[in-house]
């Protein structure tokens, strides 16, 4: 039997040849990094390619959420989602803001817009939504909540490149939106990140803030940071940006598959399409109710490692079980039980755009029984 590893995510590696010819160009100009030619190209492509204002290029996905929050000087309290991936909540920590939790929908996993309200208190002034695996969260419904009561939106939306609904990217809504270009995610630059904001006074602080906070050779006007993202890792962007479109129809295909395979299994739930969403198919959930399925979750997820299929138990544990933030008020399990259900019964299946049908057989095996 077949016991080659799968692997729950494979990165796009751009063509060594199409590389080469970029590095070529880097070495010939000796510009390396700071706002160099290909720099400027792929804030130029990724505007484009996501129809956003405004895009700034990072050295990851963690300090753009952080510099997002300098930019608009955001104190106190800030609401967020625990289903998520950590960097989210620790953006809000290293801002020196107490970050506070608020439950998830079932349906998609976002944070809830109903029980956004009865969180907010005199101190809050954000919120922190990040539409997981992709799907868009209520995004209508939480503009209408920060209208309201004054609060800026920033989405993390590591999960979304590419995502439309209704043909338009949720890294243009909200105040400031970010990405995440890790070797993981569905678009990578081996690390990167990008930060979307809506005017060009904004990228402009951004862009300084980025940098140190230097505004002109002998002008410091914040304590920025450095965040650059480099010529070479730009270049892997704009190959990399190429083919986005053809690894997502990829991972299109193996979700047909899964889903087509697990529609009747007992006990495993799985989302379909939304209706007006194009989808990215970054991630597959899938839920395992242990009482219907006649096993945990745990014991899916060590069977499948024991075949050597990896899944990925994302998002568990909770942001808010961990040490930093389990002694918060809104940790509580008892306040969010939605997403500590979902965090007890999801496994991510394997996908990538190189997953081949022998490989969607395999994992489908271990989890139809
Ligand atoms: C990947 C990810 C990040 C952080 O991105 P890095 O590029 O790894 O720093 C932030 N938020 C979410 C939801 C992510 O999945």
């Amino acid at each position: 039997m077949d016991k080659s590893l799968i692997t729950v995510t494979s990165p796009v590696l751009p063509d060594l040849g199409e590389l080469n010819e970029y590095l070529k160009k880097i070495w010939d100009a000796k510009w390396i990094t700071n706002g160099g030619q290909f720099h400027q190209e792929l804030e130029k492509a990724l505007a484009e390619y996501l129809c956003v204002p405004f895009i700034s290029l990072f050295t990851n996905g963690t300090l753009p959420l952080i510099t997002a929050l300098q930019a608009m000087r955001i104190t106190g309290e800030v609401i967020t989602t625990p289903y998520s991936f950590v960097a989210t909540t620790h953006a809000i920590w290293w801002n020196g803001c107490k970050p506070v939790f608020v439950d998830v929908l079932p349906e998609t996993g976002c944070i809830d817009p109903n029980k956004i309200e009865a969180a907010i208190t005199p101190k809050t002034t954000a919120i922190m939504p990040v539409p997981v695996y992709g799907k868009p969260c209520d995004m209508e419904a939480i503009q209408t909540i920060a209208d309201k009561y004054g609060l800026k939106v920033i989405y993390d939306a590591a999960h979304a490149f590419g995502v439309k609904v209704n043909g338009v990217s949720p890294c243009a809504e909200g105040d400031m939106a970010t990405l995440s270009f890790h070797a993981t995610k569905v678009f990578n630059t081996v690390e990167g990140g990008a930060l979307v904001c809506h005017d060009e006074a904004t990228k402009k602080r951004i862009d300084y803030l980025k940098n140190f906070g230097i505004s002109d050779e002998t002008t410091v006007i914040a304590p920025g940071i450095n965040s650059k993202m480099d010529e070479v890792r730009s270049a892997i962007g704009l190959i990399n940006l190429k083919y986005v479109d053809e690894c997502i129809e990829a991972r299109h295909q193996v979700a047909i598959k899964y889903r087509e395979a697990l529609c009747n299994v007992e006990g495993v739930t799985f989302w379909d399409d939304m209706p007006g969403v194009k989808h990215n198919y970054s991630y597959f959930p899938i839920f395992i109710d242990a009482k219907k399925y006649g096993e945990m979750r745990d014991e899916l997820y060590f069977r499948m490692k024991a075949s050597n299929v990896l899944g990925r138990r994302y998002f568990y544990p909770l942001i808010s079980t961990f040490s930093t933030y389990r002694s918060l008020p809104s940790a509580s399990p008892e306040n969010l039980p939605v997403a500590t259900r979902m965090a007890n019964e999801v496994i991510c299946l394997p996908m990538h755009h190189q997953l081949k049908d022998e490989d969607i057989l395999r994992v489908l095996e271990l989890v139809v029984k």
